[in-house]
């Protein structure tokens, strides 16, 4: 077992309950031997953006410790995105999507990952559940906090602030 690391991870959910989706996700990211979740965000309700899809999403963010390599990580959430029925071939809607925002201070560019995420600078739906958790986050490369990098967007999508408590089935899209 190797040296253990702090991961941010982004939970989205656009189809059937996308609070309970992600609980559910973060549940099982957190049965992976080598994985350790320690704190979720609030769940947030986010206008869809960069994806045409009529369905509004349900983001959070989780921390986690990890014993883990990014690259296994990677592998254990694709696994669980899989296994929650998400299917890449047919539309870009999804029950789960979780994506490694962050791996302690790491920088990782190869084709199949990505760390810091990206996006996760243009989305306010990453940066507000991230901001909750974890305003001091320091982006490796940008050199700035999170708390700096919300601040700094210019457009931002409609993002309102749930409570876990609250999903009551209001949050469900075609729930069958
Ligand atoms: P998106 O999250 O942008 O909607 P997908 O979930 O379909 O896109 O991700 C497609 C691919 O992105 C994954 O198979 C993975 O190899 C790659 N990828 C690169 N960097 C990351 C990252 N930091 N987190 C998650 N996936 C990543
Ligand atoms: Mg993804």
């Amino acid at each position: 077992m190797g040296e253990e690391r702090r991961a941010f991870v982004g939970l989205g959910s656009n189809l059937g309950n996308g609070p309970t989706n992600l609980l559910i996700a973060w549940q099982r990211l957190g049965e992976v031997a080598g994985i350790t979740t320690l704190r979720l965000s609030s769940p947030y309700r986010t206008e869809p953006v960069g994806i045409e899809t009529e369905y509004w999403f349900t983001n959070a963010v989780g921390e986690l410790a990890t014993t883990l390599a990014p690259e296994q990580l990677l592998d254990a959430m694709l696994a669980i995105e899989a296994a929650m029925g998400r299917d890449r071939s047919r539309t870009r809607d999804r029950a789960v999507d979780l994506d490694l925002l962050g791996y302690d201070d790491l920088v990782v560019d190869t084709p199949r990952l990505t760390v810091p995420h990206p996006e996760l600078v243009n989305r306010l739906f990453v940066l507000a559940p991230l901001v909750e958790l974890a305003p001091e986050w320091f982006h490796p490369v940008l050199g700035r906090r999170a708390s700096e990098l919300m601040v700094g967007l210019t457009h931002p999508e409609k993002v309102e602030r749930l409570a876990w408590s609250s999903q009551g089935g209001e949050a469900c899209i075609r729930c069958e």
